[in-house]
Order: structure tokens, then sequence, then C-alpha cells
């Protein structure tokens, strides 16, 4: 396999409040502005930079927020599904997944008028017993998959899998070219690249991450909007119980650490390495040639 030059660079397109809301309160709440607030400043840096990169959209926020969707694809971004309503794999089962990412695939085409190619599994919740879920993916058109997270002592991923972009042969007959999560070794335990492990570890993590991965293979690397995002709960709390208002300020709290630096830390690893989309860094590879 040529060594592409290009790591991959992909954006977790979500509402943090929503799902927050959602999975911690059990409290059904629309995206808020939030997302297009923090989503359009990742597109003005990478157009500062002329960096393409690839934005997996929720379809809940694809829905509220079209003209956000329009707008990545408008600047010339791969757009790919990252679920509907950020449901983890192994909560739900074949049918309603497929429902899920085949309704969030078809609204992201119909909104940027472009085939949608890639997924990422909210929360990296691909394992070895939600294989299935592969099948899905191929079956609904996905070309490839980008969320198997090949870390050992991860509480979501799966242990031994292979590292390399590959295709992934399923038992149907059917094939999907598989682009893992990068993982860095740290003795007994394996740590991701990007998101959490960029905000709260210093920066020279990920520079030495990448820097170490990028002889091997493509890094692929993660973040999310809300990431950069310091202001204040973005949702309203006025109808929460004393509890669930103490809960969600307790965790704004402890989410609010070390986000001050991901701007920062984002834009230096933009100056010093070369990153592009999936779409990019897949047609650069000769074995992947022509897969897409
Ligand atoms: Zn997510």
């Amino acid at each position: 396999m040529t060594i592409s030059m290009f790591n991959a660079l992909t954006i977790d397109v979500e509402d943090y409040w929503s799902i927050f809301f959602r999975d911690w309160l059990h409290i059904e709440a629309e995206p808020s502005d939030a997302v297009v607030k923090n989503t359009k400043w990742f597109l003005q840096t990478l157009g500062e930079f002329n960096i393409k990169a690839t934005f997996f959209v929720l379809g809940e926020v694809a829905e509220k927020f079209p003209e956000l969707v329009k707008e990545i694809a408008c600047k010339g971004h791969e757009v790919g599904v990252h679920g509907f309503y950020h449901k983890k794999i192994f909560e739900l089962d074949s049918d309603t997944f497929k429902k899920e990412v085949g309704s969030a695939k078809k609204l992201l085409e119909d909104i940027t008028g472009q085939k949608v190619l890639g997924h990422r599994a909210p929360a990296f919740s691909f394992n070895a017993d939600t294989q299935w879920a592969l099948e899905v993916l191929a079956e609904c058109g996905f070309k490839y998959d980008s969320s198997i997270s090949p870390a050992q002592g991860s509480r979501l991923g799966w242990p031994g899998f292979k590292k390399e972009i590959h295709r992934a042969n399923l038992p149907s007959g059917k094939s999907i070219l598989e682009v893992p999560m990068s993982a860095v070794s740290l003795g007994i335990v394996e740590l991701r690249v990007g998101g959490g492990y960029m905000r709260h570890f210093p920066y020279l993590y990920t520079k030495l991450a990448v820097k170490t991965i990028q002889r091997k293979r493509p890094v692929v690397l993660y973040v999310h909007p809300y990431e950069i995002d310091v202001q204040e709960l973005a949702l309203n709390t006025d109808n929460l119980t004393r509890k669930q208002r103490k809960r969600a300020l307790q965790f704004h709290k402890m989410q609010l650490r070390n986000r001050n630096t991901v701007g920062w830390k984002f834009t230096k690893l933009l100056n010093e390495f070369k990153f592009t989309s999936i779409r990019e860094v897949i047609n650069s590879t000769a074995e992947n040639e022509a897969s897409l």
C-alpha cells in the first residue's frame, strides 16, 4: 500500500446538550444553535488553512439545520453519517439501526445533492458483537465505515482489530472498507487521537501520536464542534427538577475543563501536519483506488 502523506481529519457534528438531556436526563430536546456556531468556527479555520475534512453529521442536526450541512458541502468538505439520534450500535437492533443510518443518509444526500459514502458510529460503539452492523451499512450503500477503535483497554472499541484501512469481507458476500480510528500503544493501554485525548492531554501527546502513526499509515483524527465551546449551558433548564438541574450544571462544569485549549491545539495541528478528508485519503492509496 502506498503511504499517503495526508492524514484524515474527521469532525463529528452533534449538539452536546441534546444528547446529554436524552441520555442522562431522559428528556427529549432538539439540538441547540450552539452546534451551528461551533461548526462554523471549524469551517472558518479549515478555510484559512485551505484544508478539507470529513464532517460526520447527526441526522437530527441536519434536520434542524439543513443550511449548515449545505455550507459544509459547498465549501468542498465531505459529508458522512453519524447516526440519527446518536444511539450506540449495541443499544439498537438491526432494523432500528438500518432505519437510523438509512434515513440520515437520505436526508444528507437530499440536502447536499451529493452521494454519502461514509459512516461513523456514535461513541465508536462497534465491537465484535455488533459486526452485523457492517452488513447493514453495506446494504444501505455505504462505501466505508470509520468507527472501529482498535484500542485495548478502552470501554468502547474492538481490541485487536486491524489498524490499517482495509476491505472487510462480510458473511453475506458483500464488503465494505473500514477506516479504523488511530490508536497509540502505551504499554497495556492504547489511546485514541483527538477528542478528549487532545482536550485533556498536553499538545505534545497529540503531536507525537500523529508523528509516530503517520510513518506507518494515515492518522484518523477526530474532534467535536462542542469541544471549543466555553459558553454556558445552551439548553433551557427551567423545566428541570432541582435534582436534574444540579446534575446538568455539575456535568457542564466538568465538561468545560480544558475546552479553552482545543482551539489553539487544533490550529497548531493544522500548521504542523497535512490533513484531508477520508474520501481523499482512500483515493490517494493505490490499493483502494477506484473503490469509492
Ligand atoms: Zn458522537
